[in-house]
């Protein structure tokens, strides 16, 4: 096992996406500074493998700072390919990104331990540095950059520590909750569990409409799943004062399982169906058998019902699946305490935040992962010219 160094220049506690950026930045401005990561797995950017299905989707063209991503990528090895906006590596292979901000920050010289879990950072006092700690070591750094991640899956060693060093820090930590997951509903759809199909999927806050996308849905033995709910399950969060059992209440789900017809069509549609195939559930010219079958139940089998059901279909959400389900954490720290040219702490100076540790989510399609690089690479450079102005 790698011992530490009495001192470093810059610490980066968590090697993940903003952290292994803000080593490679920090390394390459920097030339002259003893760096060092600790990252508590035994593997740097484990979580970086299993991004986007093994294919790490790692920007999006509407990203504002997508133009600075590209180029970063590209000095590294990395050439992207697009697909409807999402910006992928252009092997489609996640390892050939996590190995490339592995590799560069071996020459650069940046040294990484790992099965490190650091669990605690001492401020600096009169002119001395930061002290942090963790199982098995100890040591001191100029300048530290929280990149810990969230809570969203703790496999990948993102177990809330991010949080709960921020806060030892002064930090504020808006409340956390589970985003980008499946949506268990009160319904039981196991009946029509393994379909895809395409719909339009709406969010209601009591009346008010919240969230509203196509994509593809699918059932599932618990509830519903697929990018567009992912993309729902950003706006189901608990209100304030009330819990797991009851904080889904107020909301709706209305799926439209026909997006590209109007109800009126359906109706004419079904009606025809059944003149000509009394025999056969007439959703089935619509809808795969197990969900025609189990819509045309529900609907009492009757033709006006089940076009009703067919264009506006009300589900009512038990819960988000949890945190090992869940791809990215709501809430952190807010972004109002940091610098957002330096990622500079507004309360700790020479403590930086970068990556999902801050309250920031966005939908899927490589808008997390952006913001990991384009904060982490922001620190890492913030962190170069603090170092070279005190050299
Ligand atoms: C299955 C999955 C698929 C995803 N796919 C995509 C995708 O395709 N596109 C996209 O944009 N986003 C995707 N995301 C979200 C994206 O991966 C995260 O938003 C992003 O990795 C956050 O970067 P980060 O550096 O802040 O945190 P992370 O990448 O989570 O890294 C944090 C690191 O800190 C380490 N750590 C934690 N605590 C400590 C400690 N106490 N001491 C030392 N180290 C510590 C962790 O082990 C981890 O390595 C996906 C997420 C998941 C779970």
């Amino acid at each position: 096992m790698k011992t530490a160094q009495k001192k470093y220049d810059i610490l980066i506690i968590g090697a993940g996406a903003a952290g292994m950026a803000a080593a490679v930045t920090a390394g390459e401005q920097a030339p002259g500074a003893r760096i060092l990561v600790l990252e508590k797995k035994e593997e740097p950017g484990k979580k970086i493998l299993a991004t986007g299905n093994g294919r790490c989707n790692l920007s999006n063209r509407n990203c504002p700072g997508f133009p600075e991503i590209r180029p970063f990528f590209r000095h590294l090895g990395i050439l992207t390919r697009e697909e409807e906006g999402r910006i992928y590596p252009y092997t489609e292979d996640a390892r050939d990104v996590r190995d490339a901000l592995k590799d560069r920050m071996d020459q650069l010289g940046v040294e990484c331990i790992t099965g490190a879990a650091v669990t605690g950072i001492r401020p600096p006092e009169q002119g001395k540095p930061f002290r942090i700690t963790w199982k098995g070591g100890e040591t001191h750094a100029d300048q530290v950059l929280l990149a810990a991640g969230g809570k969203a899956g703790p496999a990948f060693g993102t177990t809330g520590d991010g949080g709960k060093l921020a806060g030892s820090m002064g930090h504020r930590i808006t409340r956390l909750a589970p985003v980008l997951s499946a949506v268990e509903t009160k319904e039981d759809l196991s009946r029509a569990a393994g379909v895809r199909t395409p719909a339009e999927v709406g969010v209601w806050s009591a009346e008010d409409p919240v969230f509203r996308e196509r994509g593809e849905l699918q059932i599932t033995k618990y509830g519903i799943s697929g990018i567009v709910v992912f993309n729902a399950s950003r706006c189901l969060t608990i209100p304030e004062g009330k819990n797991l059992r009851n904080g889904f209440d107020d909301y709706t789900i209305r799926v439209d399982l026909a997006p590209d017809m109007k109800l009126e069509q359906v109706r004419t549609m079904l009606t025809e169906e059944q003149a000509l195939r009394p025999d056969r559930t007439p959703l089935r010219v619509l809808l795969r058998r197990n969900l025609a079958d189990f819509l045309w139940e529900q609907a009492g089998e009757r033709v006006s019902e089940a076009a009703e059901l067919l264009k506006n279909w009300p589900l009512h959400p038990k819960g988000v699946k949890g945190w090992d389900f869940a791809q990215v954490t709501k809430g952190g720290v807010p972004e109002n305490e940091v610098d957002r040219t330096t990622m500079q702490s507004v309360f700790v100076p020479g403590l930086y935040l970068a990556g999902e540790v801050l309250d920031y989510d966005g939908p899927c399609g490589g808008y997390n992962l952006q913001h990991a690089w384009e904060t982490g690479i922001r620190a890492g450079r913030a962190m170069a010219v603090r170092f070279s102005g005190e050299e």
